[in-house]
């Protein structure tokens, strides 16, 4: 695929469409190779000044890697995009890209907790400092940017699913040339495309939604060819978190459906949280589409992972215990349906927690809506609700 096909196709084509496969494949093959080697003396000295492209070594490239690269750059409307080893692995080689000792960095609040890990201990011992702010407050966003390298985002956020406005904020940014990153793995490219509202890298954990069948731990940034090149050129060869061929086979694989359960998990997510909205043993509900953001603009959807905090008196770890359908587990995006306390999460140890430091209510619950019946998850939480009201 191109960088501008999603101009001329919508999505659901991207997904299902490949062009120039090996032996007219309809599936890209797997190149399970660590080296490629070269037909002459001649061909390995235009490879290596870098006149002709083609495979070399399986850390810098792969061509299974590099067709669900192209794949997700168009998703996403960018010039480029690269695979990782796993998200994080994506989010710090797009951070180390950008900044060096003596930079600050600005950051939205409930941020994804191991990003705020490696801001405040791997960055902060390298001379990187970072501020947080909340990033539905633009003129908070505005008093802190002078001065800063790069600003993070991740909208809607962990545990609290808060809302940025990107075209405002990327105006922002541009003004005080602050370079933009945001984590899009809660939307997906089906439901937000960050670059086109002016954001410069977008982060995913392909774990998740991207690859949809909680079988793959992958990450990816798409942006500009510029941008890509300088990740490409000094970071992804020396840190070498690479996508591996056959992760990136089954990243393809799971893409194929992308769209479909994108619009099966809204329609699910929804249905669960506008129930739970309305039972006594539930204090509030914090889904995006709820807080009416999703504005067909910026947001032209809501996926299944949300949060809502139990009544004071209730008891989490019994309404958690007495979950069937719903399994206890971090991560999200696939086929099952997932339950996390931030009761748990608070008492994790070592280091600095996001969920903790930036108050999130220990009664909250994090679920998220996999694709098994909504009729038989609603009886699931029913069941559980009474559970943690026993004995009140
Ligand atoms: C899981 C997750 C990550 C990290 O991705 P990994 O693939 O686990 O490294 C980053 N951001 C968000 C929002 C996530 O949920």
């Amino acid at each position: 695929m191109r960088p501008d096909d999603i101009d001329i196709f919508d999505p659901g084509t991207i997904l299902a469409h490949d062009e120039d496969l090996p032996g007219d494949a309809v599936v890209p093959p797997i190149f399970q190779t660590s080296l490629f080697t070269f037909p002459s003396y001649a061909a390995a000295v235009a490879a290596f000044r870098g006149e002709a492209k083609r495979s070399v070594y399986s850390r810098v490239g792969n061509p299974t890697s590099a067709a669900f690269e192209a794949k997700l750059a168009a998703l996403e409307g960018a010039e480029a995009a690269r695979g990782f080893a796993s998200g994080m692995a994506a989010i710090s080689a797009a951070v180390l890209s950008q900044v060096a000792a003596g930079d600050r960095i600005l950051c939205v609040r409930h941020v994804y907790p191991d990003a705020y890990r490696f801001f405040e201990t791997t960055l902060r011992r390298f001379g990187v400092r970072t501020d947080y702010v909340d990033g539905r407050d633009l003129a908070a966003i505005e008093r802190a940017l002078p001065g800063v390298r790069l600003l993070y985002l991740e909208s809607p956020t962990s545990w609290m699913f808060e809302v940025q406005d990107l075209a405002a904020i990327a105006r922002l940014a541009r003004a005080h040339g602050v370079v933009t990153v945001i984590d899009n793995s809660w939307a997906s490219p089906i439901f937000q495309r960050p670059l086109r509202h002016g954001i410069d890298l977008v982060v995913h954990s392909a774990s998740k939604y991207l690859s949809g069948h909680s079988d793959t731990v992958a990450g990816v940034v798409a942006g500009r060819r510029e941008l890509i090149g300088r990740i490409n050129a000094e970071v992804l060869p020396f840190l070498g978190a690479k996508l591996a061929p056959f992760e990136a086979w089954l990243l393809l694989r799971g893409l194929r459906t992308l769209e479909i359960r994108m619009k099966a998990a809204q329609a699910r997510g929804l249905a669960v949280a506008r129930w739970l909205e309305q039972r006594p043993e539930v204090l509030r509900v914090h889904h995006p589409a709820l807080a009416g953001a999703v504005d067909g603009v910026q947001l032209t959807g809501a996926s299944s992972l949300f949060s809502f905090e139990l009544v004071q008196g209730l008891s989490v770890q019994r309404f958690v215990d007495a979950l069937r359908l719903f399994k206890l587990g971090v991560s999200w995006g696939g086929h099952e349906s997932l339950v996390f306390p931030a009761e748990i999460t608070h008492q994790q140890a070592g280091g600095p927690n996001s969920a903790r430091d930036f108050g999130v209510s220990p009664r909250t619950i994090r679920l998220h809506v996999g694709l098994e019946s909504t009729k038989d998850l609603l009886a699931d939480l029913e069941a559980a609700l009474a559970a943690a009201t026993d004995g009140r």
